[in-house]
């Protein structure tokens, strides 16, 4: 590893200037502006409500998660609610941002293409800057593992850190589901973050999509706006990315989720069928993990 890739992981970075980025919601369809900003070294992922008296702020933590349904909601007792983070929270930390000051003049952040490639995009016009704090980086030294009462979605992390961590997924909704079983693995490096995750886009299935409507969610989408499967397992009024562009969504969440323990980890992810909920326990249980080392040590 050259000297450059070294200093990179183990300094805290932040964005060289602000970016912005503007869109409707996924579930509500409000109208939203976000401005990253650089923040100073420690400050974390930090949301603030721009449209709220008081600006009140909600940082991205897995102890701000509030209950919801298919997304992931932050909400502090100061009054900041921010809805639907994770493609934004994958964005960051696909990038390895430690540091960012988010402002945000709605509920919602915007949805985009559905997926983490426009953040990804706005963040590298900024540019990153390398800040003089160094990361605090949670090695994994035992295997953490949390599973749904039906044993079929699990999420463990494991160690066997070796210089880059990893997430494995394999997506399996079963025999009656008209999507096929997918699996994919990934390195949490920000190249192949870029290239291989950051525009798997959101995708539902067609019978769930009446059921969210029926819950007031996502009435102003079209089949153009996410991936809609049909019961056959095409893809309606649009086209993929990938043929496997599904489980590279799964893992994007995985990753936007999971940074919300509040450090970088270095282990392995391995899961199957993990959604947000589950995503969220594993991100608590690494947050209460007091074993916390800096990587220059373990590199040493
Ligand atoms: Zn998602």
């Amino acid at each position: 590893m050259s000297f450059e890739e070294t200093h990179r992981l183990l300094q805290q970075q932040t964005l060289s200037r602000p970016a912005l980025i503007a869109g409707r919601g996924l579930f509500h369809g409000i109208d939203a502006k976000v401005r990253l900003r650089p923040a100073a070294p420690d400050t974390g992922i930090v949301f603030r409500r721009v449209d709220l008296k008081d600006r009140p702020e909600v940082a991205a933590h897995v102890d701000n998660v509030a209950s919801s349904t298919r997304r992931t909601v932050l909400a502090s007792s100061s009054g900041a609610v921010v809805e639907t983070v994770e493609h934004l929270m994958a964005a960051l930390a696909g990038l390895q941002v430690d540091n960012c000051l988010i402002e945000i003049d709605a509920i919602e952040v915007p949805a985009v293409d559905g997926s983490s490639l426009p953040f990804c995009e706005a963040i590298l016009a900024a540019g990153l800057t390398v800040q003089e704090s160094e990361r605090s980086i949670l090695v994994v030294e035992e295997s953490h593992g949390v599973n749904d009462r039906a044993g079929e979605q699990w999420i463990e992390v494991i160690p066997g850190y070796d210089g880059v961590s990893t997430v494995d997924y394999r997506l399996d909704y079963g025999l009656q589901s008209s999507l096929a079983p997918q699996s994919f693995s990934v390195e949490l490096t920000p190249e192949a973050f870029l290239r291989d995750i950051a525009a798997a886009r959101t995708f539902v299935l067609e019978d769930e999509v009446a059921a969210l409507q029926q819950l007031g969610f996502g009435r102003h989408l079209t089949g153009r706006d996410l991936v809609v499967f049909d019961a056959d397992g095409s893809v309606i009024d649009n086209s993929l990315r990938w043929a496997d562009e599904p489980v590279r969504h799964k893992i994007l969440d995985c990753i936007g989720d999971l940074a919300l323990n509040g450090r970088v980890f270095a282990g392995r992810v391995v899961a199957r069928r993990s959604g947000h909920k589950l995503n969220h326990v594993m991100a608590k249980t690494l947050s209460t993990i007091d074993i916390c080392r800096k990587l220059l040590q373990r590199a040493a």
